[in-house]
C-alpha cells in the first residue's frame, strides 16, 4: 500500500508562506505529477511529504496513518534528486545498499536487493565503480536503484532527468514508465517537461504559487483547462 492524503498542508520559511493550503489524496499505485513555474513550491511539497521540512500546519498521511512525527528514514519513502546525491567515496553497489545496511539488513540481504534493482535498471556491469567513473546516466540509475532497494511504499522524484541530455532523458523517463508498471508503486514527479507530464501521468497536479490550481488526468487537463494559468502549462492552444 502506498496512498498519500495531504490536507490544508502550509510551509512557511519566517514570513514567506510558500505553501498556502495544499490538499490531495493520491492513489495507491498512481503515477502523480507536480508541474509549475519555478518557485512556485514543488520541492518544498515534495520535502513535506518525505519528512524533510515540517509542515507549518496541516496533515500528512500515509495508507491514512499521520506521518507528521515520523522520522523520514521510518515514513517508507525514497526519494530521488535531480543532483543523484551519491556518496563519491562509495561504490555503486555500497551506494546502493547503505539504506538497507543502515536500516539494520542482513548482509545476504542487502546483497539480493542490490543484485536485483541492478538487474532491474541494466547497472550489473557498474557495480564496483565509483560514482566519478560513471555518466550521468548512469549515476541517475544508481540512484534510482537505491531508492527501488528499499522497497518504499513511496518514490518521490524532484526534477529527475533536469541534468540528462535528450537522448538520455527519453529513456530514462521509458525506465521510469517501466519501473513504475513493474513494481506496481506509487511515484510522485516534479517536472518542468510538458512531454515527460503527458505521457508519465495517471493524474497531473498544475501548482501556482503556493496553491493546486487544478487536478486532472493528461486529457483532461488538456481538453478542459480550468484557467488560462493551467492551459498555459498542458492545455491545448487557446
Ligand atoms: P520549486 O521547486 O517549485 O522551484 P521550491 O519549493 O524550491 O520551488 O521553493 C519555493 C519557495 O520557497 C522559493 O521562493 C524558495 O526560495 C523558498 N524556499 C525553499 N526552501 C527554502 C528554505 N530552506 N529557506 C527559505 N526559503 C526557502
Ligand atoms: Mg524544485
Amino acid at each position: 500500500m502506498g496512498s498519500l492524503q495531504l490536507k490544508s498542508i502550509r510551509k512557511a520559511f519566517g514570513t514567506h508562506e510558500v505553501l498556502k493550503g495544499i490538499d490531495l489524496d493520491v492513489n495507491d499505485g498512481e503515477f502523480v505529477i507536480f508541474v509549475g513555474p519555478s518557485g512556485c513550491g514543488k520541492s518544498t511539497l515534495l520535502r513535506t511529504i518525505a519528512g524533510l521540512e515540517d509542515a507549518t500546519s496541516g496533515s500528512v498521511q500515509i495508507d491514512g496513518v499521520e506521518v507528521g512525527h515520523v522520522a523520514p528514514a521510518k515514513r517508507g519513502i525514497a526519494m530521488v534528486f535531480q543532483s543523484y546525491a551519491l556518496y563519491p567515496h562509495l561504490t555503486v553497489k555500497d551506494n546502493m545498499g547503505l539504506g538497507l545496511k543502515q536500516a539494520g539488513a542482513p548482509k545476504v540481504e542487502v546483497e539480493e536487493k542490490v543484485a536485483k534493482a541492478a538487474g532491474m535498471l541494466s547497472l550489473e556491469p557498474y557495480l564496483a565503480r565509483r560514482p566519478a567513473e560513471l555518466s550521468g546516466g548512469q549515476r541517475q540509475r544508481v540512484a534510482i536503484g537505491r531508492a527501488i532497494v528499499r522497497e518504499p511504499k513511496l518514490f518521490l522524484f524532484d526534477e529527475p532527468l533536469s541534468n540528462l541530455d535528450a537522448a538520455l532523458r527519453v529513456n530514462t523517463r521509458l525506465e521510469i514508465a517501466r519501473l513504475h508498471r513493474s513494481l506496481k508503486a506509487t511515484m510522485i514527479y516534479v517536472t518542468h517537461d510538458q512531454v515527460e507530464a503527458m505521457t508519465l501521468a495517471d493524474k497531473i497536479v498544475v501548482l501556482n504559487a503556493g496553491r493546486i490550481e487544478q487536478v486532472g488526468s493528461p486529457m483532461e487537463l488538456y481538453n478542459r483547462p480550468a484557467n488560462l494559468f493551467v492551459a498555459g502549462f498542458i492545455g491545448s492552444p487557446q
